[in-house]
């Protein structure tokens, strides 16, 4: 007797839009999530004070915006099912102890005018820079939205074009040496690099990572970036009324010990409390994939071992959530106080160089990596009239040389003291009463929230050219299928097309139906998607 057709592991972001497309082409699918609310790292929580909604994992939808399951409102995830993004046009700004201030805006020409007081000629530079990125932008990001083709394929592809060619030269260099051919002003290259780096989790001299220079700020411009109104529960409560819609059902607070196979078939999987749940059609599940020869039986050995050894980000990140009398005030630009991203950084390149080497070496750099902003900004309903939440993130490192990532618990305290103090040096309110209360999450709280955070990697998996597209995370997991056992598939930031709140869950779900032998669509029009995906406040 079987339990449903597909049984999914895990309710993140990417498995429950997995299941929403299953679901809607006719199976029936039971989600099981170990947590006792769904979403993963796209999930929001009273988590400083009540009436105080924060961001347990991500904050701005970056990547999920060209995505045809919002472009398009394919699920009427937006027409339907009541998700509303926010648009943020100015997301990102850096912020620097000189006083100077360099916001991203969709508006290209406000960040020029920003740029063209620190260097002319950057300026300058920096229009055809965005004129290249959002060129980049537009060719590689469908891409993300279907299964990975072939690298022999693309690369045939690529070559054929001058920009293809571009795309090629810049996905072998290192971000430091793409923003280098472009902006002689250190605080120019910062903007971008920081930018860069919170996206992949990499330092910017990693080569291999040169596209991302472009890719950040492209995607902001060509596509924009938004908030989902009420915090990331409402995307993923978007997708539940989704699944529970067309007879689907998400179960939180069970946790998935194993798949269970029988003749090189995946029949079900077995429960931390010893229940046996029948699939008749496939498995969907959210395994790491250093986990995934202990939690499914029988695999090629070799097919174990690498993908246990695929790499993991070397960077992570310590948030602060607090609740507020006021929004914060930033001393370089009142424009600042609108921006939920401002990066907090020295002036030269060399010091946030250092920052970045300290932290792969395990070292607390003397100079915090912060970001801080105030998301109910953008996002009004996210606290009381006249309040503010603040979310503040320190890039930092899981693994600390003294004392492990154990020690995170020890200091949570002292550093979220030490970040208060940076974040001082930026700002002219942070006076005694303008906290009410906050609330530290640690690298160590990532882990333990989602197991696809292994390591506070919360892209799964290091975004470095070996790791990505037809070789996420490894070559013959790629696919999404699992070689040697039938109908078996993998979700997860670790797979393709990476890490953050992107729609994974889209190409995936493709790949499951062509191998149902169901087609993909065509998606019904819902009453409200021809509306604009993100509506103003
Ligand atoms: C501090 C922080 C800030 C971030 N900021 C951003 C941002 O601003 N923008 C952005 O785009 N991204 C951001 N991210 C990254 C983003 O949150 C993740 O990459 C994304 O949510 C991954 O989604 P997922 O669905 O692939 O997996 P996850 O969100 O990891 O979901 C996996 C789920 O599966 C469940 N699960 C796993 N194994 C089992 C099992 N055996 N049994 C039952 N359940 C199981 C887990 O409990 C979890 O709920 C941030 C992450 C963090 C931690």
């Amino acid at each position: 007797m079987k339990d449903a057709d597909v049984i999914v592991v895990g309710a993140g972001h990417n498995a429950l839009v997995a299941a929403a497309y299953l679901a809607t082409a006719g199976k029936q699918v039971l989600v099981l999530e170990r947590n006792g609310y769904p979403g993963g790292g796209v999930a929001s929580a009273e988590l400083s004070e009540p009436g105080f909604t924060d961001e347990l994992h991500s904050l701005i939808h970056v990547r999920i915006m060209p995505n045809p399951l919002v472009a398009d409102d394919e699920l009427g995830l937006i027409g339907r099912y009541g998700l509303q993004y926010l648009p943020v046009e100015v997301p990102h700004a850096a912020v620097f102890e000189d006083g100077s201030f360099i916001p991203i805006s969709r508006d290209r020409s406000m960040t020029t005018a920003r740029i063209r007081d620190l260097s002319p000629r950057d300026a300058d530079a920096y229009d055809r820079f965005m004129d290249l990125a959002v060129r980049i932008v537009e060719h590689v990001t469908p891409g993300f939205f279907v299964p990975p083709v072939p690298r022999s394929e693309q690369v045939a592809g690529l070559e054929r074009t001058a920009l293809g060619q571009e795309i090629l030269r810049a996905s072998g260099m290192s971000v430091t040496d793409v923003l280098a051919e472009w902006f002689s002003d250190d605080r120019v290259r910062i903007a971008l690099a920081r930018m860069a780096s919170e996206l992949t989790l990499a330092h910017p001299d990693d080569l291999n990572t040169g596209t991302v220079a472009y890719l950040a700020p492209g995607l902001n411009e060509r596509y924009g970036m938004a908030l989902p109104r009420g915090g990331g529960s409402a995307f993923t409560s978007a997708c539940v009324r989704c699944i529970e819609d067309h007879g689907g059902e998400v179960r939180t607070s069970v946790h998935v010990d194993r798949v269970l196979t029988r003749g090189h078939r995946a029949v079900g999987v077995r429960t931390s409390e010893g229940r046996d749940l029948v699939a008749a059609d496939a498995v969907l599940a959210t395994i790491h994939p250093h986990r995934l020869g202990t939690m499914v039986e029988g695999l090629d050995p070799a097919l174990v071992r690498t993908a246990a050894s695929t790499r993991l980000a070397p960077y992570t990140a310590f948030v602060v959530h607090a609740s507020m009398e006021e929004p914060l005030r930033f001393r370089a630009d009142p424009a600042a106080d609108g921006i939920i991203w401002n990066t907090l950084s020295p002036t030269s390149l060399a010091e946030v160089t250092r920052s970045f080497d300290d932290l792969r070496r395990g070292r607390l750099p003397a100079v915090p990596m912060l970001e801080a902003g105030c998301p109910s900004v953008g996002d009004p309903g996210r606290a009381p009239a006249g309040k503010a939440t603040l979310h503040m993130l320190s890039m930092t490192t899981y693994d600390l040389a003294d004392g492990g990532a154990q020690r995170w618990a020890a200091i949570a305290e002292s550093y979220t003291e030490r970040l208060f103090e940076r974040l001082g040096e930026f700002t002219t309110n942070l006076a005694p009463g303008l906290v009410r209360a906050r609330a530290a999450v640690t690298p160590l709280d990532h882990e333990r929230n989602s197991l696809s955070f292994v390591g506070g990697d919360y892209t799964g998996i290091a975004s470095y050219g070996h790791q990505m597209g037809d070789t996420r995370p490894t070559r013959e997991l790629s696919g999404y299928a699992v070689p040697g056992v039938r109908g078996l598939y993998l979700t997860g930031p670790f797979m393709h097309p990476g890490g953050g709140v992107t729609g994974g869950g889209r190409p995936v779900a493709m790949t499951m139906l062509r191998d149902l032998g169901l087609p993909f669509g065509p998606f019904a029009p819902h009453p409200r998607s021809a509306e604009p995906a993100v509506q103003p406040v």
